[in-house]
C-alpha cells in the first residue's frame, strides 16, 4: 500500500524544513557538494577550518536563539511592535508627520528594484536612480535658492557639522577659530555640530541668532524657522558676519520653503535641513535624506556625491557622479569628509513626491499645514493665550506657568497627541501634512477644554477677511520653484508609476543578477525582513516620543542589541551611528575620550595599514588625529616589522590603530592577535573595521581576537539592502573600558552611563526604522544560520576563486591558497599584454547582465570579489561563465584578430543605438550583446553607452539639464 508518508520524515523534519536558513543560503546540498569537489575538501566545516586560523576560531555556536520560520519571526515582531504606542506628533523639531504617497511606498520604497541597488558606481546601468538623484537635487537648489546640491547626506545635525566644516575651508577669515551657533537651532543640531566643533579643535560660541554681529567667526549657523517656529528675516545678520568674511549656512525646513524666500536670496552662503517631510516616514529618527546646498564657487569643498550630466560616447546626455576625485576613498585624510554609504533611497523618495506633487500640489500641502498653524495661532489669541512669536510657518509656541503646562501637556496625553516639551515653561505645536480639522479641533478640546466653541470655518473665514501677518511680507516667496518638466509631468498616478518603472528598468539591482561588490557584501535582502519598515508602529513614531511610548523600539533595540553584543564579542553597543564611516568617527571618539580620561589626551597617532578603505583615514582626520601609513607585504599583509617598529616609535603619542579583518585583501591575517597585542602594549587601542564581519560571524569575532571598538555596517552583514547608496546603520561595539565614552543625546536619554558625550548622530538610535531588517535577519537564521552564511560566504568565494584562477591570477591567498570572504582577480597583466583595462572589462560584464566587481580597491588595476552566502552555484556559474568568456574576449585582442580600438571591451557596454546604427564593427552584432545564451535568455540592456566622465567634470551641471535638451 503507498501512503503520502513513505518518506519517513518526522513532523519535526517536516517542520525543520521549512526553516528560512536554506532561503538565504543560495547553494543547495547538491551544488555544494559539487563546489567542495571542485575545491577538493571533504565538507564545508573542513574547508573553513583550513581558513579560519585556529587560534582565532570561537569553540561554540554564538548564544542567541534558534531560527524561527518567517511566519513565527513576523508574528514575534508583530507582538514587539504592538507595543509601540503611536501618539499623533506635533513635537516637530525636523521630524513631522506626512503621507507617503502609495504609489511612491509600494513601488519605490518596498521595490527591490529600487532598495536592493549600489551606490552608482557604474552609471550606465545606473541611469533611473541617477536621474532621480537628479530630480532631488534640484528640488534642493529650488527650494533654498543655491547654485549647487549634494545627492543627499545622513541627517540634518551632521549636515549641519559638514557645513561648519565647508565654512572653515572656504572662510577668507582665516584668522578666526569661532563658529557660532544661534541658540535657536534644533537642541539635538546643537549637539552634533558642538561634538564635530570640539574634535575639529574650533571655538564655539552659542547665543541668540543677533549677536553674531558681535563675533569675529568664520562660520555660522542659523535656523529658518526657528526651533521655536519663528519666521524672520535674517537677511541683515548674514551680511554682518559677510562683512567680516565668515560663511552663513542655514538650517531650513523644506516645506517651509515653498511659501518662504529662498535663505539663498537672502544670502546664505550654504543651506541644511531635511527631506523627510517630503513622504518619508519619521521611523523613530530615521532613515531620511539630509540635503545641502552651497554655491558654484564652493563645489570643490562640497561634502558628499554630486550628481552630473556629462555625455557618453555617442554624445547623448548621460548622468554619472561627478568630481569623485573629492571623496574618502580617494583623498582619505585630506578628503573633505568621510561620508561614504549616504540616503539615495530617501533622497529618491523626497525626490519623487516632489515630482508627483510638482510645484503647485507643494504649494497646496505647504499653504494648508500654514493655514491650520494660523487659525490654531489665531484661536489661541481669541481664548487669550498669546502665541510666543507672530510670525511663523508650521509651529505655534506657548509660553506657559509650570501648572498649565502640565495641565495641558497631561489632557494631550490622555488624548494620544505629543507636544514639544523640554523647553522649561514652554510647549511648541508643529503641524503637519497629517493634519486635518478633526486634529485641530482635538488641539483646541487640548488647549482651552471642550467647551471652547471655537468653528474652523468662522476663524479661517476671519482670517482671509483680517488678513493674517503670520508670514512677514518681505519674506514670502517670489521665485518659481520646479519649473523643469519633470515636475509637471506626472501627476496622475499611471502617470507616475510609469515614471517610476521607467527609472527602475534602466538599473541593475539584486534583482536582476548578482552584484558581486567586495567589502560590500550584497546578499539577500528577505522580503519577510524589510516587511516591518512599512508598519505605522515603527513608521510612524517621532524619534523624540515619550520612551514609554516607544516601549516596541526599545525592545526590539535592547533585544538586536543583546544579539550584536554576543556576535561581536563586546561588551556594550551603540545604535545611533547612521553609517559605517559615522561609527567609525564615533569609535575613534571614543578612544579618544578614553585617553582624555586617563590622562592621555596627548595620543593622537592613527596607524592604518596601507589597504585600509578611505573612510578610515578621513574617520581619523575628523577627530584631529594625525595619519601614519603601516606598510603591506607583497602577500597583502600588514608588515609585521614595520608595524613593530612605528608602534615602539611612536608609543608616547600612540592612539589606536584601524584595521579591517579578515583584511581588504581578503584574507585572514595569521597575525591579527599579534597585532592587537603590540598596538596595546605601546598604550594604543585597537579599531576593527567590522566592515568584513560577514567573514567573522559564528566563526570569530573582534572582541574574541583582541580589538577594543568595531562599527558593523548592518548594511552589508545583516541585511539591510544598500538603497542605491543608502540608507544604512553603523552601530558600534565596545569592551567595558569604552563603554561610558559611547554617543549621548541631548533629549532623549540614550544610556545613564553615557550623560554629556555628546552626539554623533540627530536621531538618538540613528536610523532606528530599518533596525527591524537586521533584527528579523538574526531572527530567521538563528545561531546556526548566522554560523551557515558566513561558512557559505567563504565557500562561494573559494569556489569562485579557483574556478577563475585558470584564467586570471588571483591576488592575494592565505598559506595554503585560500581566500577569505573575498578575492582579489588581478587585470594588470591583461592591460599589459592587450591595453584592455580594468574599466573595459568592468563595462563589459554589463553586457553579459552583471555589475561589475569592487574595481582598483584596493589594488589599482583588480577587481575584488565578493559574491556572499546568497548565491546559488548556478549563478556562480554563470558569473564565471562571463569572466572566461571575457578572458577569450582578451585573447584576441592580445592576437590582434579585434584592433585594439575596434573590439566588444573597448566599445561596451553595447546598447540599442549601437545596434540599431548602421554596424561596421570587427564584431558581430550578436558578439556584441548576446555573447552567450546566458546574456541573451535574460538579457540587460544597459540604456547610455560608455560616459566620459572627464567632460562631466569640466562642465559641471549638476540640475536637471535646461528645457532646450528637451526641444532638440
Ligand atoms: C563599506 C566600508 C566602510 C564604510 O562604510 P559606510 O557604511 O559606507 O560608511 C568602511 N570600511 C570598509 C572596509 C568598508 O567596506
Amino acid at each position: 500500500m503507498t501512503t503520502p508518508y513513505n518518506d519517513s520524515l518526522s513532523l519535526a523534519d517536516l517542520e525543520q524544513r521549512q526553516d528560512f536558513i536554506r532561503r538565504h543560503i543560495g547553494p543547495n546540498e547538491a551544488q555544494t557538494q559539487a563546489m567542495l569537489q571542485e575545491l577538493g575538501v571533504e565538507s564545508v566545516d573542513a574547508l573553513v577550518d583550513e581558513i579560519v586560523p585556529s587560534d582565532i576560531r570561537l569553540a561554540n555556536l554564538p548564544a542567541i536563539e534558534e531560527s524561527k520560520t518567517e511566519v513565527q519571526a513576523l508574528a514575534d515582531l508583530r507582538a514587539v511592535a504592538s507595543l509601540n504606542q503611536v501618539n499623533d506628533s506635533y513635537i516637530g523639531l525636523g521630524y513631522y508627520g506626512t503621507l507617503t504617497p502609495n504609489v511612491i511606498l509600494r513601488n519605490v520604497l518596498e521595490n527591490p528594484g529600487w532598495y536592493t541597488a549600489y551606490t552608482p558606481y557604474q552609471p550606465e546601468i545606473a541611469q533611473g536612480r541617477l536621474e532621480a538623484l537628479l530630480n532631488f537635487q534640484q528640488m534642493c537648489i529650488d527650494l533654498t535658492g543655491l547654485e549647487l546640491a549634494s545627492a543627499s547626506l545622513l541627517d540634518e545635525g551632521t549636515a549641519a557639522a559638514e557645513a561648519m566644516a565647508l565654512a572653515k575651508r572656504v572662510s577668507k577669515n582665516k584668522k578666526s577659530n569661532l563658529f557660532f551657533i544661534s541658540s535657536d537651532v534644533y537642541p539635538q543640531t546643537i549637539d552634533v555640530v558642538k561634538q564635530r566643533a570640539e574634535m575639529f579643535g574650533f571655538d564655539i560660541v552659542i547665543a541668540p541668532a543677533d549677536d553674531v554681529v558681535e563675533h569675529d567667526v568664520f562660520g555660522a549657523l542659523l535656523q529658518y524657522p526657528s526651533a521655536t517656529g519663528e519666521v524672520r528675516d535674517i537677511e541683515h545678520l548674514i551680511a554682518k558676519v559677510h562683512e567680516k568674511k565668515g560663511i552663513v549656512a542655514v538650517a531650513a525646513d523644506i516645506m517651509s520653503l515653498v511659501l518662504l524666500k529662498a535663505p539663498g536670496e537672502l544670502g546664505a552662503d550654504a543651506v541644511i535641513g531635511s527631506s523627510q517631510r517630503f513622504g518619508v516616514p519619521m521611523g523613530y529618527g530615521g532613515p531620511h535624506a539630509a540635503f545641502f546646498t552651497t554655491s558654484e564657487k564652493y563645489k570643490r569643498s562640497l561634502p558628499g556625491r554630486i550628481i552630473g550630466v556629462s555625455k557618453d560616447t555617442r554624445d547623448n546626455p548621460a548622468l554619472r557622479m561627478a568630481m569623485q576625485t573629492r571623496e574618502q576613498h580617494i583623498r582619505r585624510e585630506k578628503a573633505n569628509s568621510n561620508i561614504c554609504t549616504a540616503q539615495v533611497l530617501l533622497a529618491n523618495m523626497a525626490s519623487f513626491y516632489a515630482v508627483y506633487h510638482g510645484p503647485k500640489g507643494l504649494k497646496v500641502i505647504a499653504e494648508r499645514i500654514h493655514r491650520f498653524a494660523d487659525i490654531l495661532a489665531h484661536a489661541a489669541n481669541f481664548k487669550g493665550l498669546t502665541p510666543l512669536h507672530g510670525q511663523f510657518f508650521d509651529t505655534v509656541t506657548f509660553n506657559l506657568s509650570s501648572e498649565k503646562k502640565a495641565e495641558i501637556v497631561a489632557r494631550a496625553l490622555a488624548k494620544g497627541v505629543n507636544f514639544r516639551t523640554d523647553v522649561e515653561n514652554q510647549i511648541s505645536i508643529s503641524v503637519d501634512e497629517t493634519t486635518n480639522r478633526a486634529k485641530l479641533i482635538t488641539l483646541f478640546d487640548i488647549l482651552f477644554g471642550e467647551d471652547h466653541n471655537l468653528d474652523i470655518e468662522l476663524l479661517d473665514a476671519e482670517l482671509r477677511v483680517l488678513g493674517s501677518s503670520s508670514i512677514p511680507a518681505s519674506l514670502v516667496r517670489e521665485s518659481d520653484i520646479l519649473t523643469h518638466p519633470v515636475f509637471n509631468s506626472y501627476h496622475s498616478e499611471t502617470e507616475m508609476l510609469r515614471y517610476i518603472k521607467k527609472l527602475e528598468n534602466k538599473d541593475l539591482a539584486l534583482n536582476h543578477s548578482m552584484i558581486s561588490l567586495g567589502s560590500c557584501t550584497m546578499k539577500l535582502n528577505a522580503t519577510a525582513q524589510m516587511i516591518p519598515v512599512s508598519w505605522p508602529e515603527f513608521a510612524n513614531m517621532h524619534p523624540f516620543a515619550p520612551v514609554d511610548q516607544a516601549q516596541g523600539y526599545k525592545q526590539m533595540i535592547d533585544e538586536l542589541g543583546e544579539a550584536l553584543i554576543e556576535l561581536t564579542g563586546y561588551d556594550n553597543i551603540s545604535m545611533q551611528p547612521n553609517s559605517g564611516a559615522q561609527g567609525e568617527y564615533a569609535g575613534l571618539i571614543a578612544i579618544h575620550k578614553y585617553h582624555e580620561s586617563r590622562g592621555d589626551g596627548h595620543r593622537n597617532i592613527c596607524l592604518i595599514p596601507a589597504s585600509a578603505h578611505g573612510t578610515n583615514p578621513a574617520s581619523a582626520m575628523m577627530v584631529g588625529m594625525k595619519v601614519v601609513v603601516v606598510d603591506c607585504d607583497k602577500e597583502g599583509n600588514v608588515d609585521m616589522d614595520d608595524l613593530r617598529s612605528k608602534a615602539s616609535e611612536l608609543a608616547d603619542n600612540l592612539s589606536c590603530i584601524m584595521i579591517t579583518y579578515p583584511s581588504t585583501h581578503g584574507v585572514y591575517e595569521t597575525t591579527i592577535a599579534e597585532i592587537c597585542n603590540i598596538i596595546h602594549q605601546h598604550g594604543g587601542q585597537v579599531y576593527l573595521d567590522g566592515a568584513n564581519m560577514n567573514a567573522q560571524v559564528g566563526l570569530t569575532s573582534p572582541g574574541y581576537i583582541g580589538a577594543d571598538v568595531s562599527h558593523l555596517n548592518l548594511h552589508k552583514t545583516f541585511a539591510i539592502p544598500h538603497g542605491g547608496g543608502g540608507p544604512g546603520m553603523g552601530p558600534i561595539g565596545v569592551k567595558a573600558h569604552l563603554a561610558p565614552f559611547l554617543p549621548d543625546h541631548a533629549l532623549v536619554n540614550v544610556s545613564e552611563s553615557t550623560q554629556g558625550n555628546g552626539a554623533v548622530s540627530a536621531a538618538p538610535y540613528g536610523s532606528a526604522g530599518i533596525l527591524c531588517i537586521s533584527y528579523l535577519y538574526i531572527a530567521l537564521l538563528g545561531r546556526k544560520g548566522v554560523t551557515d552564511a558566513s561558512k557559505y560566504a567563504i565557500t562561494n568565494a573559494n569556489y569562485l576563486a579557483k574556478k577563475l584562477s585558470q584564467h586570471y591570477p588571483i591576488l592575494y591567498a592565505g598559506k595554503n591558497g585560500r581566500v577569505a570572504h573575498e578575492c582579489i582577480v588581478d587585470l594588470r597583466p591583461l592591460k599589459a599584454s592587450s591595453g584592455i583595462t580594468e574599466v573595459d572589462i568592468a563595462k563589459r560584464l554589463n553586457d553579459y547582465g552583471f555589475h561589475a566587481p569592487t574595481m582598483s580597491f584596493p589594488v589599482a588595476g583588480t577587481f575584488m570579489i565578493e559574491p556572499t552566502e546568497s548565491e546559488s552555484k548556478v549563478e556562480l556559474d554563470r558569473f564565471i561563465e562571463a569572466m572566461v568568456s571575457i578572458r577569450d574576449e582578451v585573447r584576441k585582442v592580445e592576437s590582434g584578430e579585434w584592433p585594439s580600438d575596434d573590439n566588444p571591451l573597448h566599445n561596451a557596454p553595447h546598447t540599442m543605438a549601437d545596434i540599431t546604427a548602421p554596424w561596421d564593427r570587427a564584431y558581430s552584432i550578436q558578439e556584441a550583446v548576446f555573447p552567450v545564451p546566458a546574456a541573451a535568455a535574460n538579457k540587460f540592456w544597459p540604456t547610455v553607452n560608455r560616459i566620459d566622465d572627464v567632460y562631466g567634470d569640466r562642465n559641471l551641471i549638476c540640475s536637471c539639464p535646461p528645457l532646450s535638451v528637451y526641444q532638440d
